[in-house]
């Protein structure tokens, strides 16, 4: 454990620069500052922002018409847009080897291609890093990790995986793919090993849960926090597993596309990273009327995201928080669904598998894929020009990879998919009973 810490530090200054204590001391200062601070602070880095998007971006040189707008003038920026003028968005201060290439299979099914830079990832994991020490994670200590494997690991990219999880002291449960054995041996693993903490997808906890709790196995772990991420926190997902592990459930919400958005804290509230991002509430009253959250990256100079539509609901609350902690709070979060599928053979197959095989996809705008029986799925499709029947037969096969081969795949195109009225976006939906 302290050898770890000590390594994690050394790997961390090796990896960073010299510069890195001192930065993770700036952020934390940072973020716990008053109101008055972060605003100025955000106000000081959005003007910058807009300054470096007129300046040196085709997109907004012509879409603003000027460096000095305010913010509410700028159009939201859509997930179409981003589609449609990738190239035109990219700063032109950056060379397009300077450029790291990212996609999302699309919280809300519809798939996306976009750029980020260095910096952007630095200052992404310093932010990372202060959040999760709210739910009790710090420098190398150990945690499980109940998460999609990372797509097409192969060669140099697995290895460099592996020792990463070495260097970070991770456990690594393949959110995925759950099956009785992985869960046990994973089970076994944590008694011996004593994790200080779980990251995890919230249907996948809910699945690890649900498997201990029926086997009546006894965590003998000195939990300290859960983190869950990237999908709804259903509350009967949090019940189950606050009371099978005895530990608090911390809420993170972020996207693939800006990274973390809001953390929860001990008083379970939803902090704002107000040093990340601004954001707003598509609203007339953001803080009585949900709307559509638009996300501001204040870091991504490769390629902004100015007003950038994330596909989620949302509304503001102007509490200060009993925490102490002064960050803006986001009351309410109507965020994504993920179904987990089961297929014949009992093991769990988490929804992200399948939004994972629709990055870098072309040809498709919005996708639902929807387990009817254990031998039957329907994927509706909203398409574009750009779609190729290969696409069709790569996105059956790589189903069929999950869930069986003979299980029929009907593709059905569609001109939309509307969201329910429940406003939670679901791209995955399994009707097959006994998972959640
Ligand atoms: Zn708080």
């Amino acid at each position: 454990m302290l050898l770890s810490k000590a390594a994690w530090r050394a790997y961390n200054t090796y990896r960073k620069g010299a510069r890195y204590p001192s930065e993770l001391a700036h952020t934390t200062e940072l973020l716990n500052g008053t109101r008055e601070t972060l605003a100025a602070f955000q106000k000081v880095r959005l003007e910058q922002l807009i300054q470096h998007a007129y300046q040196t971006t085709p997109y907004y040189r012509e879409l603003l018409k000027t460096g000095s707008v305010s913010m509410s003038e700028i159009p939201p920026l859509e997930k179409q847009d981003i589609r449609e003028h990738l190239a035109r968005l990219c700063s032109e201060a950056f060379t397009p080897e300077q450029r790291i290439k990212n996609a999302t299979g699309g919280s809300t099914g519809t798939p996306l291609t976009f750029y980020q830079d260095r910096n952007y990832w630095n200052q992404r994991n310093l932010s990372v890093y202060y959040f999760d020490r709210w739910a009790g994670w710090d420098l190398g200590e150990p945690q499980l990790i109940i998460w999609g494997a990372p797509a097409d690991l192969r060669g140099d990219a697995h290895w460099k995986h592996r020792l990463n999880t070495f260097w970070r002291n991770q456990y690594w449960l393949d959110g995925f793919h759950l099956t009785d054995e992985t869960m046990h041996a994973a089970f076994e693993k944590m008694n011996r090993w004593n994790p200080g903490t779980i990251l995890a997808y919230p249907s996948s906890l809910y699945q690890f849960a649900k498997f201990v709790y029926e086997n009546g196995l006894k965590p003998r772990w000195s939990l300290k926090g859960i983190i869950s991420s990237a999908e709804m926190l259903h509350q009967h997902y949090r019940n189950l597993a606050e009371t099978v592990f005895d530990v608090k459930v911390f809420n993170r919400y972020g996207g693939r596309e800006v990274g973390l958005i809001a953390m929860e804290c001990a008083e379970g509230r939803m902090h704002i990273n107000c040093r990340d991002l601004y954001l707003e509430i598509d609203s007339p009253d953001p803080y009585r009327h949900p709307g559509d959250i638009l996300v501001t990256h204040l870091n991504n100079y490769a390629m902004p995201f100015i007003r950038y539509r994330i596909g989620d609901i949302g509304v503001f609350s102007d509490e200060m928080c009993p925490c102490g902690n002064a960050l803006p709070i986001l009351a309410n979060l109507f965020g994504r669904s993920t179904a987990t599928f089961r297929t014949r053979t009992g093991t769990l197959i988490h929804g992200g598998y399948f939004t994972q095989q629709f990055y870098n996809v072309q040809g498709v705008n919005q996708f639902q894929l929807v387990q009817e029986t254990l031998d039957r799925c329907v994927l509706k499709l909203v398409i574009n020009e750009q779609w190729r029947e290969a696409t069709r037969h790569h996105l059956v096969q790589k189903i069929q990879e999950a869930l069986g081969a003979d299980v029929v795949i009907e593709v059905a195109f569609v001109d939309a998919i509307p969201l329910p009225a429940s406003g939670k976006r679901e791209f995955t939906i399994s009707r097959v009973t006994g998972v959640s």
